[in-house]
């Protein structure tokens, strides 16, 4: 069976999120006396709600996390990792294959899968649009790892970008688009979220007439888990702007995109 959604997700405007103040006044607001001899993640959960900010499990929080946390925050996750396989029942003291399983799972938490949420955007040389490029560019397929949000069991797929760039447009490196996916993706995510974020991220950077993000996944948390159905895919996209407005436009994006 292959089950396809395919959803048009209108342009919103991701009005529910509290934008994250800039990095420098937050960061200053640290090792406050009345923290210490508290886990770090509760210090950094302090200064995310002294802020009123969000900290959903897709949302970036690198603006509240000092220089060095991020290996201190290892540790802490390391320790309660440990905790959860011993609620497991799994004798880690005495089975070689899991004695190290908890800094591991920590180290591939915090520094790789989810090192999305931790991280500052990746730097992005903008050049300026000197030959006044404005034809159909599509950057893809860009191979996507994510974990879903509601299991934390594996993402895979893939996305296709599609920018029509103005007269003014601020073009980016090829390798910047999936950089930035990466960026996104390395949370715990839904899918449908996802797609958004990329999208608006790509409106704010470069300003195009129009823009368009289709993601095709493979949601382990349908195999390996629940319904069990190998085959079944998820199609998302999003439309902005020309890509919108135009038809013929937006059929010769989807025509071009080769999802074989
Ligand atoms: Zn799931």
């Amino acid at each position: 069976m292959t089950a396809k959604k395919i959803t048009h997700a209108a342009p919103t405007k991701t009005a529910t999120k509290k934008s994250i103040p800039p990095k420098a006044s937050v960061k200053k607001v640290i090792n406050k006396k009345e923290d210490i001899g508290l886990p770090l993640s509760v210090v950094i959960r302090r200064r995310i709600e002294a802020q009123k900010a969000r900290f959903h499990a897709n949302d970036n929080i690198a603006a509240f996390i000092n220089p060095g946390e991020l290996d201190a925050l290892v540790d802490e996750v390391s320790e309660k990792m440990q905790a959860v396989l011993e609620s497991l029942v799994i004798d880690t003291r005495n089975d070689h294959n899991t004695r190290s399983t908890s800094r591991r799972v920590a180290k591939m938490f915090v520094q790789e899968v989810f090192n999305g949420r931790y991280v500052d955007q990746p730097t992005l040389t903008k050049f300026p649009n000197v030959s006044r490029l404005n034809e159909l560019m599509i950057i893809g397929p860009i191979t996507v790892r994510s974990a879903c949000s509601h299991h934390l069991c594996p993402i895979m797929g893939r996305i296709w970008i599609g920018v029509l760039p103005s007269k003014e447009s601020a073009l980016i490196g090829l390798s910047k688009y999936c950089r930035l996916t990466e960026w996104v993706m390395c949370r715990p995510q839904i899918q449908e979220e996802a797609v958004v974020e990329l999208a608006d991220m790509l409106e704010k950077k470069i300003k195009p007439i129009g823009v368009a993000v289709v993601m095709e996944a493979d949601h382990f948390c349908m195999q390996w888990r629940g319904v069990k159905d190998r085959d079944s895919k998820m199609i998302n996209s999003v439309m902005r702007g020309s890509f919108l407005k135009d038809s013929n436009l937006r059929r010769e994006f989807l025509a071009l995109i080769d999802r074989k």
